[in-house]
């Protein structure tokens, strides 16, 4: 997967995620990618978010999504991001999920399961709320 999340200087959120979906699968298969709630969310006034993982975990916990209605009932944007990777985690265990995401204030962070995840955030001086999960994170 590559994913982007934006905000620009009027305020709006913008989301991105392409993917090449997984391996072996299905013919016909949708992943999360093309669902919005579930591979990528953005809602002005909120948040952005995209996600990579496996799709079939990611939908049914409809994790972009699950990060915006963390963020709208007053939870941080690096606390909603861990929030849905445990969720997920516990769920369906690890090696599956990771995420990226921006809120209307341009906080930006980051959590998965999995061994390493690369990103990167485009604004020198930009906040930045990073946030590592399982095991490690050798690139915080
Ligand atoms: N989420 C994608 C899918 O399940 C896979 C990926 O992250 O690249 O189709």
């Amino acid at each position: 997967t590559v994913g982007a999340v934006a905000l620009d200087r009027d305020g709006n959120l913008a989301a991105a995620t392409s993917t090449g979906g997984t391996i072996l699968k299905w013919p016909g298969r949708v992943g999360d990618s093309p669902l919005p709630g579930a591979g990528y969310w953005a809602e002005n006034g909120v948040c952005a978010v995209s996600v990579t993982g496996i799709g079939e975990f990611i939908i049914r916990a409809m994790a972009s999504f699950r990060v915006s209605t963390l963020i709208k009932s007053g939870v941080s944007i690096g606390d909603a991001v861990r929030q849905v990777v445990d969720y997920v985690t516990k769920l369906f265990g690890s090696d599956n999920i990771g995420l990226i995401a921006i809120d209307s204030s341009g906080n930006v962070a980051s959590a998965f399961n999995t061994e390493v995840m690369g990103r990167a955030w485009g604004r020198e001086g930009m906040n930045k709320v990073t946030v590592a999960h399982y095991p490690n994170d050798p690139f915080p």
